[in-house]
């Protein structure tokens, strides 16, 4: 049996070790429920990108609302990555890891003018713009600082990336990026806007993306555009593909990114854009499978149509099988010989769409540690305090080495600004 994370986890015996760490004593240590990350993982995640890309122009920029914790951006940082963020406070995370922001990309459809501005002090790499709207906002906003601000348009090139549609993006219906049929006439309006500088294009057509048709159709819908532009005098320097490669939880077999991107770069190359810088904005290929959530079991409760399998962990700290009835596979911290019973593991949050895995055997008692796999991406990132649950606290392992990356989060903390009436 391989494991999701394979080769960075696997059972020593009957107990489950992230690199060299066994997690069920981290569970002892830090308490549960705890995120845990693999740093190795992590930048074995990476090396294939970086592979694919060796000798060409580019920038892999993590997309870090996959996860945002500071130790995973300083590690991206370091091993020479940008960052793609969504937010004002994702920028704020950017330089409080001490990272470059000269490397960002700035995507969203809702930009505000402060998060703008701030962006532009900052200097930001580029503004992935999603409306001809923003672009407006944008240009008066830099003018204002005396900036130009550097843009891509997000183009929507209505192709299907097959995945949930809650990840989906670039379809007609979507509400990201700028339509294809008025990519042209926005980057006209950007030449004309005085704080402009056209630099790129850009799409991102989903997530959990795991065959690459949907990617060269969406190149080759990309490369069509840039085409046009340029045949109007206008020019654009980079590609910027977005992210969406899909990781294993279960049965997937995505492309390995360096395979990918080989074939990106042909396409590439072969249709006369081999001169251009590329882009790419990869999340969760790059952190998902280096995390767990680990989890005890508070009670077993058997029932005449389910088993229920009560833990500390919830929708709150993990809210993809919730929200999008996510597979994530949860496996014993320590394996026991007994045979194994059906359960659906759920939470103590106080709703029925509480459960991380249903109809899971398990050889479990009470007190029993379980981790829940392919948690390092969309994971602590979406988390919330519902239910009145501080955040978990979250380490990443080095070796032998554990480090307490972000503290548990306390009650106090979490209505510390709040105030009863006068
Ligand atoms: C979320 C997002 C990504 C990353 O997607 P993954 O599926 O995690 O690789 C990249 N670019 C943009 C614009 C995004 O919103």
């Amino acid at each position: 049996m391989t494991l999701p994370g394979s080769p960075f986890l696997a059972y020593r015996g009957k107990e489950l070790f992230l690199e060299d760490c066994s997690l069920d004593e981290l569970a002892g240590r830090h308490g549960t429920p705890l995120y845990v990350y693999s740093q190795a993982a992590m930048l074995a995640a990476l090396a294939p990108y970086q592979r694919g890309f060796a000798g060409r122009d580019h920038l892999i920029c993590y997309a870090m609302k996959a996860n945002a914790n500071l130790a995973v951006l300083q590690t991206f940082a370091r091993a020479g990555c940008g960052f793609d963020i969504v937010s004002g406070g994702e920028l704020e995370r950017v330089l409080a890891a001490g990272a470059d922001p000269g490397k960002v990309v700035f995507s969203g459809v809702g930009k505000t003018r402060a998060e703008m501005r701030r962006a532009l002090d900052a200097g930001v790499l580029c503004f992935n713009v999603e409306s001809e709207a923003e672009l407006e906002v944008l240009s008066q906003v830099a003018v204002a600082e005396g900036r130009t601000a550097h843009i891509s348009l997000r183009v929507n090139p209505d192709v299907d990336a097959n995945t949930h549609p809650y990840i989906s993006t670039g379809l007609k219906g979507n509400k990201f990026g700028i339509a294809h049929d008025g990519a042209l006439a926005a980057y006209r309006r950007a030449a004309e806007l005085p704080g402009l500088a056209a630099a790129g294009i850009d799409c991102h057509i989903g997530s959990q993306i795991t065959t690459p048709g949907p990617y060269l159709d969406a190149l080759d819908r990309v490369l069509d555009l840039v085409e046009a532009i340029e045949a109007t005098g206008l020019t654009l320097q980079h590609l910027d593909l977005g992210g969406g490669l899909g990781i294993r939880y279960t049965d997937e077999q995505p492309p390995a990114a360096d395979v990918l991107i080989g074939s990106l770069l042909q396409r590439i190359d072969a249709r006369g854009h081999g001169h251009r810088k590329v882009l790419m904005e990869p999340g969760r290929s790059l952190v998902g499978n280096a995390g767990v959530l680990l989890t005890e079991v508070l009670y077993l409760k058997p029932g005449e149509a389910k088993n229920f399998c009560v833990v500390d962990a919830a929708m709150n700290d993990l809210m993809r099988p919730a929200m999008y009835q996510a597979y994530m596979r949860i496996d014993p911290l320590r394996q026991r010989d007994e045979t194994p019973v059906t359960y659906d593991v759920v939470g103590p949050v106080c709703e029925s769409g509480d459960w991380l895995g249903r109809d899971r055997a398990l050889a479990v008692q009470a007190g029993d540690r379980l981790a829940v796999l392919s948690a390092g991406a969309y994971s602590m990132s979406m988390a919330s305090n519902y239910n009145t649950r501080g955040r978990a606290a979250e380490v990443m392992v080095r070796g032998t080495e554990a480090q307490l990356v972000r503290e548990r989060e306390s009650v106090a903390d979490l209505f510390k600004g709040e105030r009863l009436l006068a």
